[in-house]
């Protein structure tokens, strides 16, 4: 049974290519939105009138609109204004466009990219300390992907102070105080899948944070070798002797290797490999 459907540009387009009456038809689907860039909306009062009106005949009844994607944002912020995308530091599109969704009973969504930025994004160029970096140390955007420079410049989602706490939150916060937003929806919120997702993030914040949040040392008896009596059949059934994973030289381990270790390594010296663990 379906409630709801979503169309992106192109498929609205083939709609409005259709009949008239097709347009005009009575809605059956209780949800009718669409997801959409703010280009297709332009840069004046006019465009957006317009573009709403189009939207109210076809019968949508939300609008899901990006306004922060890898090239920057699409509302004049004070706050984040070298981040604003050139054409809309001085018309205020979400203003005009919730005004004009919310007088045709349309319900206004704002969608985010999350932790996916543009490599000349202007905090991916300004902030390159809060990049995710692979196990050598690299950003996205040193990748190749399809035979092309991988453009996309994630960032590391655990580092505190970061672009979580310093950047993403208080951009939500700033659009979320300031409009009348009905819903807002966070897209990329992971690492780069078409990357590999374990390949991303071996920041500095994070090689210290993994082990911590996997347990693999002890905080309470830092320097005790917490060993068992080994009276089982199975290495592995001696777990009791945990947390103890890191060697004692971890800190003096480069980057590279405790990235394998994280990946390959073993919670048994001589066990399975099972760790494979990252954020
Ligand atoms: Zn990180």
């Amino acid at each position: 049974m379906r409630h709801a459907t979503i169309l992106t540009a192109p498929l609205l387009a083939a709609f409005f290519a259709g009949s008239p009456g097709a347009a005009s038809a009575a809605p059956t689907l209780k949800g009718r939105a669409v997801w959409a860039n703010p280009r297709e909306a332009g840069t004046t009062e006019a465009t957006v009138v317009a573009y709403v009106e189009q939207l109210a005949k076809a019968h949508v009844n939300t609008l899901i609109m990006e306004l922060k994607t890898s090239t920057g944002i699409f509302w004049p912020s004070e706050r984040f204004a070298p981040a604003v995308v050139a054409e809309y530091k001085a018309f205020d599109l979400p203003a005009v466009l919730i005004r004009e969704c919310h007088k045709r009973g349309i319900a206004f969504h704002v969608w985010f990219f999350d932790f996916a930025e543009g490599g000349d994004s202007y905090v991916a160029q300004q902030h390159p300390e809060w990049l995710a970096l692979s196990p050598a140390g690299k950003p996205t955007t040193a990748e190749v992907l399809r035979g092309q420079p991988y453009r996309m410049a994630w960032m590391c989602p655990a580092r505190r102070p970061g672009y979580t706490d310093q950047w993403l939150i208080p951009l939500i916060r700033e659009f979320a105080e300031r409009y009348d937003v009905d819903a807002i929806h966070h897209d990329y919120v992971r690492y780069p899948g078409d990357l590999a997702p374990d390949t991303y993030c071996y920041c500095d914040y994070c090689l210290e944070e993994i082990p911590k949040y996997a347990s693999y040392y002890s905080t309470a008896h830092p320097d005790h070798p917490l060993l068992n009596r080994m009276d089982r059949p199975h290495l592995e059934a001696h777990w009791e002797t945990s947390p103890k994973v890191l060697p004692p030289n971890w800190k003096d381990y480069g980057r590279e290797m405790k990235s394998r270790l994280l990946l390959e390594g073993t919670s048994f010296p001589g066990g399975n490999s099972d760790l494979d663990y990252f954020f």
